[in-house]
This record gives structure tokens, sequence and C-alpha cells, in this order.
């Protein structure tokens, strides 16, 4: 399945599925299903009919929507919505946490010039980060070296902690693609770097368009990941190329700290984003960016004018 989180008419988040070119509306369906007392225990509180409370209903909760997604009949098309015609949201507008991995790609650690790190290396995104699919990305004025990061983005389905690596998959809800935007003067200009914030800036993480549900990626480690900007090729890599896979990765960050459902795991670029090129590619406003993942989707995006 894909899923969505998209705005309604009257500018309310809703939550849907994908079927050809048509949006299945389930955001009451979502709304009926039962969160289980780990949510409320914890303090998470989806807004009903969210995908945060489809993720919070876990496994059971995708199974019972997943009869419900059926291609539209000729009858019915005409009270479906056109996916073209909706605005989409991040998968998850708002998660709990988004997880970066820095340098784990081979190539990419190779760029940087950095030696072979030993554990995954772990800073956060802001959730007020998120944003979605055709967003138009601000440049904000005082930021001059802004960059992109193609990758894949792993959202958790449920409560997770100590997860050993063969147990890994279960909690995985599904995929997305994600762009890891960032400014560079905050990360590499200033000592010690910071990175969490360079990465945290208002609409620095665009995802989607949808989730693809676990079931249909059944290697997370062979997926073709690229990214373009206005057309030209500037990453292209191969998740078989993870210094840490995906499963070790959840492995790792569950042995420290709790993974919830609508967690976003932002699992690292490929090379070739524009800092490490020289010249440096900066992004400016009136640029389009373009990210795909074989298997998943394309992810796109404009740089708008500074705010
Ligand atoms: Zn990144």
């Amino acid at each position: 399945m894909r899923l969505i989180s998209y705005f309604g008419s009257r500018g309310e988040l809703r939550t849907g599925a994908v079927a050809g070119e048509h949006v299945v509306d389930l955001t009451s369906q979502v709304a009926a299903l039962p969160l289980p007392a780990s949510a409320s225990r914890r303090g998470l509180a989806p807004a009903p009919g969210s995908m945060l409370h489809l993720l919070c209903a876990g496994p059971e909760g995708l199974a019972t929507l997943r009869h419900r997604v059926t291609m539209p009949t000729a009858s019915s098309r005409d009270r479906n919505l056109l996916l073209g015609n909706v605005r989409l949201a991040a998968p998850v507008p708002r998660p709990g946490k988004i997880i970066g991995i820095g340098r784990n790609y081979a190539d990419h650690a190779k760029e940087t010039g950095t030696p072979p790190l030993e554990r995954p290396r772990i800073f956060l995104k802001a959730s007020s980060s998120a944003s979605g699919h055709r967003a138009t990305v601000r440049r904000p004025a005082a930021v001059s070296k802004f960059d992109l990061e193609a990758e894949l983005g792993v959202v958790i389905g449920e409560f997770a902690s100590n997860v050993p690596r063969d147990q890994a998959k279960r909690v995985i809800a599904g995929y997305t693609v994600l762009n890891d935007l960032s400014a560079r003067e905050f990360q590499f200009d200033v000592t010690p770097p910071q990175t969490s914030f360079a990465k945290s800036l208002d609409d620095f993480c665009p995802m989607g368009p949808w989730l693809v549900t676990a079931d249909e990626i059944p290697d997370p480690q062979a997926l073709e990941i690229f990214s373009f900007l206005n057309g030209e090729q500037m990453q292209h890599g191969n998740t078989a190329d993870m210094l840490f896979p995906v499963d070790r990765l959840i492995e790792y960050i569950s042995g420290h700290m709790t993974l919830e459902p609508g967690d976003v795991i932002a699992t690292g670029t490929p090379a070739g984003s524009g800092a490490f090129r020289k010249p440096p590619i900066w992004l400016k406003a009136g640029d389009r960016i373009r990210i795909e993942i074989s298997g998943i989707g394309t992810l796109e995006h404009d740089i708008g004018e500074p705010a």
C-alpha cells in the first residue's frame, strides 16, 4: 500500500491510500481503529484519523485497512479525489522524532575524508522541519551553504526498545523518500559542529510523496537512490552500500532510546551532494530537486526566495 497524508478542502489533514491515480480517503476508518494503551502511557495522543493514529494502531491496524483499499470502480470514481489534485503533507506530518545517520554510505564517508565509523553517527532533525512532496522550501536569508542529501526514510510502526537485529523488520511500518536539507555553514564552519541545528530549519525535511508499506520492499538494502538538481544528476547510490544497514540501525538506536510509531530514520546519503564538489554547488531560489528511490517513488520540491 501507498499511504499519504494530505490536506482536505478545508485545509484539514486527512489520511488516505493511493489507488492508481486516485486517493481513497481512509480518515474515518483510521479514526475507528483502537489505540493501544502503550500510546497514552508514553504520552502519545495522535489526532483521530491521522497517519500517527494509524501507525500507533500497529500491524493489526494496517491489516484492518488493507482490504478496504480497492481500485475505484467506474461508479465510485467520481467520489474519489485525483492524486494530482491534492496537496500532500509529509506522510507522517509531525514525526515524534527524525533520527539522522551521518556518513552511512562508503562513497560518502570517503569523500568527507574521515576515518570509518565504528558505530552509527546519530543526530536529530527537529519534527518541525518536516515538509511534503511539491513543497517550496525557502532558503533562510542567513543561509548561503544550502545543500541536499537524498536518503531512504524508514518509518517506524511499533513501540520498540532493545530490538535484536534479526527482529528489526517487524518494527518497520514502511519506507519513504527523504531530503536531508542542510545549512552547511552550521555543520562544517563552526566548532563544535551544530549538525542537528543545521538540519532542523523550517521545511528542511521534505518527505514523500507517500509511505510504501514494508511488505512491498522485501529488501531495503537493494534500492537504487538518485538526486537530481534542475534535471542534472547529483547523486546515484545503492542502499546496499550502507555501512550500517537498516536492521543494524534499528538495533543500535533502540538499544539506547525507544523507537515509537511515526518516528523516521533518515538513513544517510550517498556521495555527490553539493558541499563535496569542487567547486561546491549550493541550492538557490528557483531550483527544482527530484529524489528517486527504486520501488518507493519520486519526491520533488522547489527552493523558494529567502524568507
Ligand atoms: Zn543526511
